[in-house]
């Protein structure tokens, strides 16, 4: 069953914008081929396959008595730019693979398979189009309404997205897209959390002139401040276990060979698990950039951009996880997931939880993205383990 899997996302990542790499951003024309390749499958396995009016794919696998209460397992079936095979679609094919192993038996409650339209903000920069629907929260955009309709779905009927008010919750399969599990030697890791982030544009000003004949005692160089800050923000966030601060941009102006910088404008992205560390971080590095201009002549000044609090994966889901993976007799291993995932979105409204498969070399968003059979297999076995603390729990 894992060879299968691992095909079949190997197959779907042909579904691209770009001949030779896998690019497929949200309702683009390959995600029909997508669909229509999901559904074949998903039909095969007796499941009734719809799309709602976000582009989400939702495939329904029947519980032993009608109504019953939908638990949802997936992730979302876009991508970045000459992405890998596996972000995202695995979650879905992972799904799908699970209600195949039940092999026609049902259980109290329904299974359904989602397929998030949009999770990586690529074709309009705006980020979880597909899950903010699934739960409800106003989508609507001018650019997004036209992508719907070219799609040859209706923006008008959105709400259609939305989730049972009685769904049971969401367990979202995905790659790790980082080196933590591989270096740790373990096939499986629960996610407990989702970091928060801050993101702030930090602009050091200070006095533009001649490279020539502005004797080295006499500048007030911007950029040379803002090196010596991102150096001071990367050791200063090393010191802090769990925390991780990057400046990712820098804009200088006015950016020419022969001219002392008069202006460096950098961003900054800070997140933990702990949303208290991450305010006192920022904190600490926004008084660190002060010192800096202070002590060199110049000013700072910052604009925040981005506070997002962490978010706490569901506990009774975890705790199901936890025993899903101990009773498979894999290693257990609980940790933050430093990158924002579906499974934030939906925990806004129904209990979600996020299993990670290791990655091997820590790489993602990269055509050689890959995954080992034994860890599909590991995360097939604690799904159906999954399954069956669910069943248990309904009694
Ligand atoms: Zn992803």
């Amino acid at each position: 069953m894992e060879h299968k899997v691992i095909a079949r996302c190997r197959s779907l990542a042909g579904c691209t914008e770009e001949p030779g790499f896998t690019t497929r951003t949200f309702l683009s024309p390959p995600m029909h081929e997508v669909h229509q390749r999901l559904r074949a499958w998903m039909e095969q396995a007796g499941m009734s396959v719809r799309i709602d009016s976000a582009g989400n794919l939702l495939a329904a696998y029947p519980a032993a008595q009608p109504g019953a209460a939908p638990l949802f397992l997936g992730s979302h079936l876009d991508t970045v730019p000459h992405a890998g095979a596996f972000d995202g679609i695995l979650g879905v094919v992972l799904g799908l693979a699970l209600v195949e192993k039940l092999a026609g038996r049902r259980l109290k409650f329904s299974i359904e398979v989602v397929g998030f339209s949009e999770e990586e903000g690529v074709r309009f920069g705006v980020p979880f189009i597909g899950s903010r629907a699934f739960i409800g929260e106003e989508v609507a955009d001018a650019r997004v309404s036209d992508a719907i309709r070219a799609f040859g779905l209706d923006p008008a009927s959105i709400a259609d997205a939305q989730a049972a008010d009685n769904a049971l919750g969401y367990l979202e399969f995905h790659i790790e897209q980082g080196p933590i599990l591989e270096r740790l030697g373990l096939p499986l890791g629960i996610a407990e959390s989702i970091a928060g982030q801050s993101r702030l544009a930090v602009t050091f000003q200070g006095r533009q002139n001649h490279a020539g004949t502005t004797p080295m005692s006499l500048r007030r160089d911007a950029l040379a401040a803002a090196a010596q800050w991102i150096c001071a923000v990367e050791r200063e966030a090393g010191a802090t276990a769990g925390l991780v601060a990057t400046v990712g941009r820098l804009e200088v102006e006015p950016g020419a060979t022969n001219v002392i910088p008069g202006a460096a404008r950098a961003t900054l992205d800070v997140r933990h698990a702990d949303d208290a560390v991450r305010r006192v971080a920022v904190e600490r590095f926004l008084r660190s950039a002060r010192q800096l201009a202070q002590w060199r002549g110049l000013s700072v000044s910052s604009e925040p951009l981005l506070d997002q609090p962490a978010v706490a994966m569901d506990a009774a889901f975890v705790a199901a996880l936890e025993q899903a993976v101990t009773g498979s007799h894999y290693p257990l291993h609980r940790m933050t997931s430093g990158a924002g995932h579906d499974a934030m979105v939906v925990a806004r409204r129904m209990p979600a939880a996020l299993l990670f498969l290791r990655s091997p070399g820590g790489i993602s968003h990269h055509p050689d993205e890959n995954v080992l059979p034994e860890d599909v297999a590991a995360a097939l076995t604690v799904g159906m383990h999954f399954l069956e603390q669910m069943e248990a729990r309904l009694g």
